[in-house]
């Protein structure tokens, strides 16, 4: 097997402004740094590893933590959610354990992470900050170079691997001096502070408070789905579907052998992912989701306004197909809808009172 390259220090790479300049911080020192890219179904855009080597000079690789952190999620974050779904401290715990874990892979001497003193209420508070250190058992080997300055001094720096004087004193929530550096950088393309997490969104997080509310341990894959496209649900009966090109082919990427996929069988339009949780659909539902479908087209409806014949929709499940003809319809009798954002703090208040 050929051997691994050697760094000086893993650093976590969300890909978000802060992590992005934490590493280059770094490697100004002339230390070299592999960006850590944790994947789960909630946050990671690993296809853009390339795009951060090419254009900020780091080399970064996936790690793929999505079991681990569906079960935390599912078990119940230790340190408990943020103003959504967003289990922050937990999140940073896991990530800095699987770091800690891969230092010895990569040779490195040191972690680096891009949080700053005061920026974020839950998982940036000095308290928070420590307690995380401290149960991701990284306190001797953790450097958080934008604002270190303000921390007590690493092993690293007080060992001259890391000078202290080159690193900065950033604290609290302003941007300026992230969007100052980043042009000493000459970066062309600024990203968004934080790396993209639909657990800090309140219709993200609707979304899969529906999916626990019907399914006891959902899977990563559920997950996955569940962020997928439109979704809409009557009772029970999920429905997924493209609004994009992109969404459908993320959405194929996710059925499983159960599901039932919908595909318009004489126009272009949404592929739906029907997954049952409880049982096998009716044939009503089926052609009811069917009907929604097809509204989803402006061809196919286009089509039925004018010779009124029913449209064609194909679903193939378990390595059969059907095709069913139905009625464009926007309303139908099982009255989807989507996930109410209102469900996600009862859900949360619920769960605390359990
Ligand atoms: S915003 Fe999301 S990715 Fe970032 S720490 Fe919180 S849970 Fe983790």
């Amino acid at each position: 097997m050929a051997e691994r390259n050697t760094y000086d220090a893993l650093a976590l790479l969300s890909g978000g402004l802060d992590s992005i300049l934490a590493v280059r911080t770094i490697m100004d020192q002339g230390l070299t740094v592999l960006g850590l890219h944790f994947v789960t179904p909630f946050f990671g855009k690993p296809h853009l590893i390339p795009f951060w080597r090419d254009h900020y000079g780091i080399e970064a690789v996936e790690v793929d933590i999505r079991q681990e952190y569906v079960d935390m999620l599912l078990d119940g974050p230790s340190q408990g959610f943020g103003k959504w779904l967003n289990p922050c401290i937990d999140c940073k715990i896991i990530m800095l354990e699987h770091a800690h874990a891969l230092m010895k892979e990569y040779g490195a001497k040191f972690l680096v992470s891009g949080e700053v003193v005061g920026q974020r209420p839950m998982s940036q508070r000095e308290d928070a900050l420590n307690l995380i250190t401290k149960r991701a058992e990284v306190r001797d080997v953790l450097l958080r170079p934008l604002c270190a300055k303000n921390l007590p001094p690493t092993p690293m720096e007080a060992s001259g691997l890391v000078d202290r004087e080159r690193l900065l004193d950033w604290a609290g929530r302003g941007r300026k001096p992230q969007y100052a550096l980043a042009e000493h950088y000459g970066f062309t393309e600024i990203p968004t502070p934080a790396g993209g997490c639909c657990l800090t969104e309140i219709q993200g997080s609707a979304r899969f408070v529906r999916l626990l509310t019907h399914r006891d341990r959902p899977t990563p894959n559920d997950f996955t789905l569940a962020r997928t496209g439109r979704q809409v649900w009557s009772c029970a009966h999920w429905l997924a579907f493209g609004r994009t090109g992109e969404d459908n082919d993320q959405l194929a990427a996710c059925a499983e052998p159960g599901d039932y996929v919908f595909k318009l069988a004489d126009f272009p339009g949404p592929l739906a992912i029907g997954r049952p949780l409880q049982g096998d659909w009716d044939p009503e539902v089926i052609r009811d989701a069917a009907a929604l479908i097809s509204s989803y087209s402006g061809k196919a409806r286009k089509r039925f306004e004018a010779s009124n014949e029913p449209i064609r929709v194909t679903v193939r499940r378990l390595g059969r197909t059907e095709t069913v003809a139905v009625i464009p319809a926007r309303e139908t009798t099982l009255k989807w809808a989507e996930p109410a954002p209102e469900s996600v703090r009862a859900w949360k208040k619920e769960r605390a009172q359990a």
